[in-house]
């Protein structure tokens, strides 16, 4: 399919093919698991507030169903596309196996800008977007989350769309939603917390300390500014953070608590915040720190910028943040990476609880959320770890393989259809 073939989808076979090779995986498994099981293009019109109609292109891909109902996020940016989608759902397929969820891998998105409509406009285009995504869709089958330009409000509507259309309400149709509907305590802290817990991990395992360390996180959205917030919370100096425009450094400590309030709560722009020089997203990544969290975009960390990063610890926040020939780089310089689908796998693992919750129709307190992530997350982290040990395999292969292979004893065990 020629519409897969752009760099996200490529970084992301690659990266199967690699671990693939290295667990020798079944050949015919193999062929299966590189395609999406299902994908789904849609023409999406919406009425402008000036009474035009414009014409918006969304998709939704489902990789893989073998373990249970297909789970990932709906992006809004204006760079969105079939290989782009495709490579995040695979990546969510072995980041639900690797964690454990009974749950496949799918993702979906719009094409659009989302800042750029008006509230209306954005709720028309949702619901229709939701309305041509139906078939695909709901509880038992796959279920939508937020991610890039998307929020719980968007969540919202589309769980209003799913409900509307079977004519009774359906919080379990979609995660990340308010809590009036039947979101969950901590689900919108949970990516960021997640990559705290596992960072503080491996800084056991490398022995350093939280309290000398200091971080840099690229992109200050759900990820990054509840990463940023947690960090600071368990004593670490955050001396770096950045959005789309560019990035503030303090070399002493960014006061994250503050800056959280002039950014989210008053909307000024970072850089009007003046709480530290002003670099680009570039100097951001290649600043001298303990633990760098990519938060924002894929394919940030290339072979032009690797050699010049200056980590210990790469966290993964972000969904592919690093290409095949840059972790290489990052390897043999020693830095220690904590991949994608094992750093930031706190968001799907919040989703599924609440995905639970909304079928129990029983609800959790917020420290036994924050226990059971915590509780899932070291636990594949030190599972990927010892297997990357004994494989003397790198961590991102290690937990690549991991999801893989759970993925494959599935189908094996359904065997194939017809
Ligand atoms: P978001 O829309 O809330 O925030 C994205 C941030 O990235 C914003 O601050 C934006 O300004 C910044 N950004 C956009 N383009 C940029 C660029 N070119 N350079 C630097 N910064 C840029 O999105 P999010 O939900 O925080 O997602 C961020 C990343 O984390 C994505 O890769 C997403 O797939 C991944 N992720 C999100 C979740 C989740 O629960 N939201 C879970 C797992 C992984």
């Amino acid at each position: 399919m020629t519409e897969l073939n752009n760099p996200t989808f490529r970084l992301a076979v690659a990266q199967f093919e690699q671990a693939a090779a290295m667990m020798h995986l079944d050949p015919n498994l193999h062929e299966r698991l590189k395609m999406p099981e299902r994908s789904l293009i849609v023409s999406i019109p919406v009425r402008m507030d000036d009474d035009t109609v414009r014409m918006f292109t969304g998709y939704r891909v489902q990789h893989d169903s073998s373990r249970g109902p297909s789970k990932g996020g709906i992006r809004y940016h204006p760079d969105v596309n079939l290989g782009e989608i495709a490579a995040l759902a695979m990546w969510m397929t072995w980041k639900c196996a690797l964690a454990g969820l009974p749950y496949g891998g799918a993702k979906g998105g719009v094409r659009v800008a989302p800042k750029k409509l008006s509230r209306g406009e954005l709720q028309r285009l949702t619901r229709r977007y939701a309305t041509e995504i139906f078939p695909l869709i709901g509880p038992d089958k796959d279920v939508p989350a937020p991610d890039v330009g998307t929020d719980a409000q968007v969540m919202a509507w589309i769980m209003d769309t799913y409900s509307q259309q079977v004519g009774f309400a359906v919080p379990g149709s979609v995660t990340g939603k308010p809590l009036s509907i039947g979101g969950s305590l901590g689900r919108e802290e949970a990516t960021g917390r997640g990559v705290v817990d596992v960072t503080l991990e491996a800084m056991r395992h490398l022995r350093l300390d939280i309290e000398n360390a200091t971080v840099a996180v690229q992109g200050f959205g759900n990820v990054g500014s509840n990463t940023a917030r947690i960090m600071r919370e368990v004593g670490a100096k955050v001396i770096a953070v950045s959005d789309v425009t560019g990035g503030l450094y303090n070399a002493k400590g960014l006061d994250i608590p503050e800056l959280l309030r002039r950014f989210r709560g008053d909307g000024q722009p970072l850089r009007e915040t003046k709480m530290g020089d002003w670099i680009s997203n570039e100097e951001l990544l290649e600043l001298d720190c303990t633990v760098l969290v990519p938060a924002a975009l894929s394919e940030q960390i290339t072979h032009k910028n690797a050699a010049k990063v200056r980590c210990r610890i790469l966290a993964e926040g972000a969904n592919g943040p690093t290409t095949l020939d840059a972790d290489q780089i990052l390897v043999d310089k020693g830095v220690f990476i904590i991949p994608d689908i094992l750093a930031n796998s706190g968001g799907v693992i919040v989703s599924y609880f609440e995905w639970v919750q909304d079928a129990q129709r029983f609800f959790w307190k917020e420290q036994d959320i924050r226990d059971r992530l915590h509780e899932i997350i070291t636990a594949a982290f030190h599972r990927t770890l010892q297997f990357s040990t004994a494989q003397r395999a790198t961590m991102r292969m290690a937990a690549l393989m991991s999801g893989i292979d759970k993925v494959a004893q599935a189908h094996l065990a359904r065997g194939l259809f017809p």
